[in-house]
């Protein structure tokens, strides 16, 4: 039996032609509006806060499906349910008798606030369920609680918010009906329909499909790759025929949008080397090359901590001692099981010592995981202010155009300005990015893992975090020689 799901559901939202792949090419593709795995660890969690006893449904679709119909009948409240109408599915996070009659549903989200994603989650699911023939009488809500601050123990009843009777999912169930059937008749489509770019593309996040869809359909150099042009502008030249970036109007020309189209029409690097020179002769050696990961988790996993707020787990510093040496490195990994803050402070100073540039990419960001190391422990107040004239962002001579290479496609990331200066990058790697970076550490501290899952898992993110920063050092070898 093959059925349409959420995900079909938030694809269609996206464009029919996302549908379209979807359904006929990539189905393995997820467009979930969050963290999935996110989400399942709050609902566990939040699960003893409903109306119980609850059954955990488990297994495949088939067996889900099953299973629910049994407790519905049993009148038994149930976690991870899944119903179906008319070929569309909905994986409901609880559904429960209600006290005075018919059954309530309840959608876990990790958020602070009701978001329209959380309504729209909720209307589908509610949807779905009374379709099915569910005598639906109340749809709630758990989201987290952005004031709760964890003492030693963590409280889930004081974590988490239940709003048992929310009518945000009620709202939209009827606007959903002639939704759902256009978006079945699309699924049975035999090509894609043809949609123009737009920004519904990149509405949320970029959509899965965007990188095979807009190559399809741009030119290598094109308008959006123009520096800091707003995305609105963008689509509206795009609208209007102006694509290649090669017939930029006169009117859009800057310095730095001079620099891009030298370096894409003559296929050479722009340089402007006396601003490269100065840049250079400011690095002192020993240089340290400086990178954080740092870790916003929903669920406070420290005493002190709220959801979502920030906390080091790890650094990695390259170390250059003079021009052309060997890179040396190091690194710092959280344990999990303790605190990391003081022990990441303290190796800090000792590795950063008291003379040679830091190197960091975007060093703001960096520079404010030290605040926040700092303002936790604020007898390092006078350490770090120490350290402020040895600051080196190596975001500037690539955000200033100080050098220009084609294949950044107008963007200044580490990601893209990495491959093209030095032709290295990440796709040796397990890890390639940070958000997947983020997922790892998400994993580390609050799945159980096999010890080598977990130490395959500390190995990919040492390796990650390492490239970020031997990576600067590559940069600083890479721009001396053009100069
Ligand atoms: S990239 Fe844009 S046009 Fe292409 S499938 Fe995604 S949303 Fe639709």
């Amino acid at each position: 039996m093959s059925f349409f799901t959420e995900n079909h559901y938030w694809a269609g939202r996206r464009c029919q032609k996302a549908l379209y792949f979807l359904a006929q090419e990539a189905p393995a593709t997820s467009f979930a509006v969050w963290d999935v795995a996110e989400q399942r660890r709050l609902l566990r969690l939040a699960a003893p806060l409903l109306p119980g006893p609850i059954t955990v449904i488990a297994g495949d679709m088939e067996t889900r499906l099953r299973q629910t119909q049994q407790c519905l009948k049993a009148g038994q409240a149930m976690l991870e349910a899944v119903l179906a109408h008319d070929g569309w599915l909905a994986e409901v996070d609880y559904l429960g008798p209600h006290p005075h009659g018919g059954w309530q549903i309840v959608s876990v989200i990790p958020q602070t606030t009701i978001s329209p994603t959380a309504r729209q989650r909720l209307a589908y699911q509610a949807k779905i369920v009374k379709a099915a023939g569910v005598d639906l009488v109340q749809v709630g809500l758990v989201t987290l609680n952005p004031i709760y601050c964890r003492a030693q123990r963590l409280d889930p009843s004081s974590l988490f918010l239940v709003e048992p009777n929310s009518q945000v999912g009620f709202h939209a169930v009827g606007e959903l009906e002639e939704a759902l059937d256009a978006y079945a008749q699309l699924l049975r489509a035999s090509a894609p329909a043809s949609i123009p770019l737009g920004p519904y593309c990149e509405e949320g996040g970029d959509c899965p499909f965007k990188a095979r869809c807009w190559a399809g359909q741009l030119p290598e150099h094109n308008i959006f790759h123009l520096y800091q042009l707003s995305r609105q502008k963008a689509f509206k030249l795009y609208q209007a025929g102006h694509v290649s970036l090669q017939l930029l109007p006169k009117n859009l020309r800057t310095r730095n949008r001079e620099a891009q189209l030298y370096a894409v029409q003559t296929g050479r690097p722009y340089v402007d080397r006396p601003a490269l020179r100065e840049f250079l002769g400011r690095l002192e050696y020993p240089l340290h090359c400086l990178d954080f990961e740092t870790v916003n988790a929903a669920i406070p996993w420290l005493p002190g901590l709220s959801p979502f707020n920030m906390v080091p787990v790890q650094f990695s510093i390259t170390h250059v001692r003079a021009p052309g040496a060997e890179l040396e490195h190091e690194a710092f990994v959280c344990t999990g099981q303790s605190d990391p803050r003081a022990p990441m402070l303290d190796r800090l100073k000792s590795s950063l010592g008291n003379r040679g540039s830091i190197l960091a990419y975007n060093a703001a960001f960096e520079q404010s995981v030290l605040e926040s190391l700092v303002r936790w422990d604020t007898v390092r107040q006078s350490w770090y202010d120490s350290l402020r004239p040895r600051w080196v962002d190596m975001l500037e001579p690539f955000k200033n155009f100080y050098c220009y290479f084609a294949q950044q496609k107008g963007s200044c990331s580490l990601k893209e300005v990495l491959p093209a200066v030095t032709g290295r990058g990440y796709e040796d790697l397990a890890i390639r990015d940070g958000h997947q970076a983020t997922q790892a550490w998400l994993r580390l501290l609050f799945d159980r893992l096999s010890a080598e899952e977990e130490a395959r898992v500390r190995q990919d993110l040492m390796a990650y975090c390492r490239r970020d920063t031997d990576a600067l050092a590559w940069l600083v070898q890479a721009l001396r020689a053009w100069v």
